[in-house]
């Protein structure tokens, strides 16, 4: 197959005996051209003129512009989904090896990170592609079912045994659980980097930078580290830090949810104030307070009432100032919220918290890692809505790979006890 990469033809070619039938002759040029267009797109273009994906019964190997790949099916021409994703798979893996190591040529002794975890990173991007480009190939499921990537499928590594567990920025033959160290988490923190912390443009933008920058050169990883720094302008050196020099992991919760309510009463911390100080009341003028639901100055009348409600110079004011139709459109908050959120984890991560208000809409905010800057075991967010909210939950989406999710809900859901259910 021809595939058009950068205005040149590059021949797509699948060589195979009978025995890859009927699975090699639908697959595998079809994925050697996804291959090209994915990695073209993500890098540089494919400088050569051919890809060749050779079938082979076990394995898969990279060679330049060659490489063999497994997925048989049976004497009958059966085969499962496992068989064919897996072979579609290693071949997107194999073909790109061509960027990464042998293009972006980078020493896989020292740093097997350094072509293996980049390649299974662009490898997903490019599985993604492909299963938009044949959704009948994958019935029933809504995306291509990439075994890398996704962030959620790094959390038993992470959170394993700390024994077995070797940062990534440790040298290839010396490390533990060398898929998971070497591919599937340097793949993931990539994919977590671009689409959770720096976004699809500015993470692409640099990646290509990087990609065409050390072509045919020899990188280390602070080359690479530098490069996406200098190419994106972000300080990344705390997502270096903890994703590929350490071992931690990520686990953040909700500690508490206080709620708030406007008064135009005096509360008890101003009144003691006055006290101690012998000022009179009647000199301090109006303002407005915060009371949080059930402390001494709460009463049940306070809920859920505007500002311009409560505060008479507030309410004078509007009227004074603003026709019906322009107050009826204001949009005074009513509910105040303070979410106190704790991380037991060691990985500093964005917070991305989803709101569920009484009237069943929803709305999710992520605040950027820099959040941790000050104080690295717990923050508070300050929210102010005009609807209550019946629901928080952080990492809705599992975009951040937190090992530990009993703790990200409010209210917390109830933990079953199976033998208990079971007994029943
Ligand atoms: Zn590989």
């Amino acid at each position: 197959m021809a595939v058009k990469v950068g205005g040149k033809d590059i021949m797509a070619v699948s060589i195979y005996p009978p025995e890859g039938n009927p699975l090699w002759e639908q697959w595998s040029t079809k994925a050697v051209a996804q291959t090209l267009k994915s990695y073209s797109r993500m890098t540089f273009d494919y400088p050569y003129h051919k890809a060749i994906s050779v079938h082979a019964k076990n394995q898969g190997m990279e060679y330049p512009m060659i490489c063999w790949n497994y997925g048989r099916p049976d004497a009958e021409g059966n085969y499962s989904d496992r068989v064919k994703f897996g072979m579609i798979s290693v071949i997107i893996h194999e073909v790109g090896h061509n960027y990464f190591p042998m293009i972006v040529n980078s020493d896989e002794r020292q740093w097997t990170w350094m072509d293996e975890g980049l390649n299974t990173f662009v490898q997903y991007v490019a599985e993604q592609d492909m299963g938009e480009n044949y959704p009948a190939s994958i019935e029933g499921l809504d995306a291509y079912p990439s075994r890398r990537g996704p962030a959620a499928a790094i959390v038993p590594y992470m959170a394993g045994d700390q024994r077995y567990i070797a940062p990534i920025m440790s040298k290839g033959l010396n490390t533990y659980q060398f898929g998971s160290n070497a591919y599937g988490k340097p793949g993931t923190a990539l994919n977590i980097l671009r689409e959770t912390v720096m976004g699809r443009e500015l993470f692409d933008y640099s990646f290509r930078t990087y990609s065409q920058r050390w072509m045919f050169k020899h990188p280390t990883p602070e080359d690479f580290f530098r490069t996406m720094e200098d190419a994106s302008a972000m300080d990344l050196d705390w997502f270096w830090r903890g994703w590929f020099y350490t071992t931690q992991f990520n686990d953040m919760g909700i500690k508490s949810v206080d709620k708030f309510y406007v008064s135009a009463d005096m509360n008890q911390e101003m009144k003691d104030y006055l006290e101690e100080r012998n000022i009179p009341k009647d000199r301090v003028p109006q303002l407005v307070y915060m009371v949080k639901e059930g402390s001494e100055d709460y009463k049940e009348e306070m809920k859920g009432k505007a500002p311009s409600e409560v505060v008479s110079d507030l309410k004078d004011y509007m009227m004074d100032n603003f026709t019906a139709d322009q107050r009826a459109a204001m949009k005074e908050p009513k509910y105040f919220y303070q979410i106190t959120v704790e991380k037991p984890g060691g990985l500093v991560m964005p917070i991305i918290i989803e709101y569920t208000y009484a009237d069943g809409t929803s709305e999710t905010v992520t605040h950027p890692a820099e959040i941790w800057r000050l104080n690295d075991k717990e923050v508070s967010l300050s929210k102010a809505t005009q609807k209550e909210i019946v629901g928080i939950v952080i990492d809705p989406k599992l975009e951040t790979a937190d090992i530990d999710t009993s703790n990200n809900s409010w209210p917390q859901e109830p933990k079953v006890d199976k033998f208990e259910e079971m007994k029943q």
